[in-house]
């Protein structure tokens, strides 16, 4: 059995050697002072799809 990585993106489930990581920043807020910062985490996305850049897009604005 391969193990199955879940894009961040589109939730597709594919093989772990046709992902890639991508990095996502967006604005959040700091748990404690309530104020805005900018954040970031890392998600796994389809290699050959524009799934990385869709979702940091959905991130921005
Ligand atoms: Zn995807």
């Amino acid at each position: 059995m391969s193990e199955l990585n879940r894009c961040a993106y589109c939730r597709t489930e594919r093989p772990a050697n046709e992902m890639k990581s991508g990095k996502i920043i967006f604005r959040d807020r700091h748990p404690m002072t309530r104020k805005a910062i900018v954040n970031s985490k890392t998600n796994q996305y389809c290699a050959d799809k524009p799934c990385h850049g869709h979702d940091q897009m959905a991130h921005e604005g």
